[in-house]
């Protein structure tokens, strides 16, 4: 068998194709060009320093499994960065960098009581069977407070999270309760304190993890019967984060296991900080007794950043990536992308990559496109309550007889092409949207989808009231 960097790399794709969005397949994988093999080691070139960053902040992992399959478990993947003539760079230049070189933080040691009588922790963090275990804090360090633009909607957050850090523990602020809504900054604020706190005292166990995550644990702890190992590696953590609280609503269990463990932390004058996209007063199926706990500290809003924040996040984000770009191109976007720091983010993403694989300038025209196709996605969430209604209306009708049971031809229709364009607008399951429109099953919806596809194309007044429709709903 003749293996070349072609033929293996052309393997790595085909796996790395069948996992992941053809979107960022096609953006991601597609540009890439395989150079070069010795026994374990693949060469690929890539467009730019940035395009590099972002394979090895996203697709680090499936690269590795990928790469893996075909060279063993030895195997290495090495950049070869070739800027071409972009961002005014004069003359073309190659750099290479091995595949994961970056700074990671250390993980901690913490020595585990010894009368634990089952050694075998059921942690992911945890190696089975070592007294002395090691927690990985699960911080990114690439979130941190210098890279946390500070302005008005953020200030007392961030400030609060400076205190914290600096006296973890020993403020009133404990627990430190971040809210807010997406993309303001939650998750960073709460790596940040972290980082910050393992920067200044090393020898606490900080850990961060979703609460996903950790009702996930939870639930497998019952499942193996090591609930108390559960609870006890909980309650050695000096700093413990939990993100996304809310979605501990309505999980009884894992609220009651969480309410033991913050007790104790707290009592033995340990950190907790937690985030969740509402304030207490508006978190719902949430005990009684934890919210009263989340009240115990500060809880500090994120808000929607203003202008002149915007602008110089926007800024801060193109100097990190080495990029230059024209102000009024930044102040466009600034402008137009008001509610959500990761769609700044993205937008500058997709301008760059853009840029480097077309070969296009940095142009308002590039950035209006780029604005628009965000916009609109936020604007395009409508919800399957708003398409009843809208459909109904229509149909002049109310949403009850368009749910109802009947099989009257026009309220049929009507209700199949509510079916249609909540499959079409939102990211809803057949089943749920089923559910959502009386009570149906997702087979229902599924042939209501494949009416409606036939009937526009055979029906010319059914294709008007799609057409009319579809105007209404998505404008
Ligand atoms: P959330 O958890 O609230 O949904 P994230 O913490 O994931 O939001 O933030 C979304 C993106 O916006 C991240 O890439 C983050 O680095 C960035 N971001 C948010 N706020 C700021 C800020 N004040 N300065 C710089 N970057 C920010
Ligand atoms: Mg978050």
């Amino acid at each position: 068998m003749n293996r070349t960097a072609q033929s293996v790399w052309d393997n790595c794709l085909e796996f790395i194709n069948d996992n992941i969005q053809p979107q960022a397949f096609k953006t991601w994988f597609e540009p890439i060009i395989a150079v070069k093999l010795t026994e374990n080691a693949l060469s690929i070139q890539v467009p730019s320093k940035f395009f590099y960053e972002w394979l090895e902040e996203h697709y680090v992992k499936i690269l590795k499994v990928s790469l893996n399959k075909e060279l063993g478990e030895n195997a290495k993947l090495v950049y070869i960065i070739k800027m071409e003539n972009t961002y005014g760079n004069k003359q073309p230049f190659t750099e290479k960098i091995p595949s994961a070189n970056r700074t990671s933080l250390k993980s901690q040691d913490v020595d585990v009581p010894f009368n634990n009588k089952n050694p075998e922790l059921r942690n992911p963090f945890i190696i089975p069977g070592i007294r002395n275990v090691k927690i990985e804090s699960q911080l990114n360090p690439s979130y941190n407070f210098e890279n946390f633009l500070e302005g008005d909607s953020n200030r007392l957050a961030r400030n609060a999270g400076i205190a914290v850090a600096n006296k973890p523990g020993g403020t009133s602020f404990n627990p430190l309760l971040i809210f807010g809504g997406v993309g303001l900054g939650k998750t960073h604020l709460a790596h940040a304190i972290g980082v910050d706190i393992k920067d200044k005292y090393p020898d606490k166990t900080v850990l961060y993890i979703s609460s996903e995550k950790f009702t996930q644990q939870f639930i497998d702890s019952v499942k193996s019967n090591t609930r108390n190992d559960f609870i006890h590696f909980y309650q050695m953590i000096d700093v413990l984060i939990i993100d996304d609280v809310q979605f501990l609503s309505g999980k009884a269990g894992t609220q009651d296991v969480f309410f033991h463990i913050f007790n104790h932390l707290h009592q033995n004058g340990k950190q907790v900080i937690l985030t969740s996209d509402k304030a207490p007063v508006d978190m719902q199926d949430i005990e009684q007794r934890l919210l009263s706990r989340f009240k115990w500290g500060l809880s500090a809003e994120l808000q929607a950043p203003d202008f002149e924040t915007r602008i110089s996040i926007l800024q801060n984000k193109l100097f990190r990536d080495g990029v230059q770009m024209p102000d009024d191109i930044v102040e466009y976007i600034a402008k137009n992308i008001k509610s959500n720091v990761r769609e700044l983010e993205g937008v500058i993403i997709s301008m760059i990559a853009q840029a480097s694989f077309n070969r296009r300038e940095f142009s308002l025209e590039l950035a209006k496109q780029i604005v628009d196709k965000f916009v609109k996605n936020t604007k395009k969430e409508v919800s399957i309550d708003y398409i009843q209604k809208e459909v109904s209306k229509y149909f002049d009708m109310d949403v009850a007889t368009l749910q109802s049971k009947t099989r009257k031809r026009h309220i049929v229709q009507a209700r199949q092409l509510a079916m249609f364009f909540a499959k079409r607008l939102t990211k809803t399951s057949l089943a749920s949207i089923g559910n959502q429109i009386g009570q149906r099953d997702h087979a229902t919806v599924l042939h209501a989808c494949k009416t409606v596809d036939n009937l526009t194309e055979t029906d010319k007044q059914f294709r008007k009231y799609v057409d009319d429709l579809t105007k209404k709903l998505t404008f």
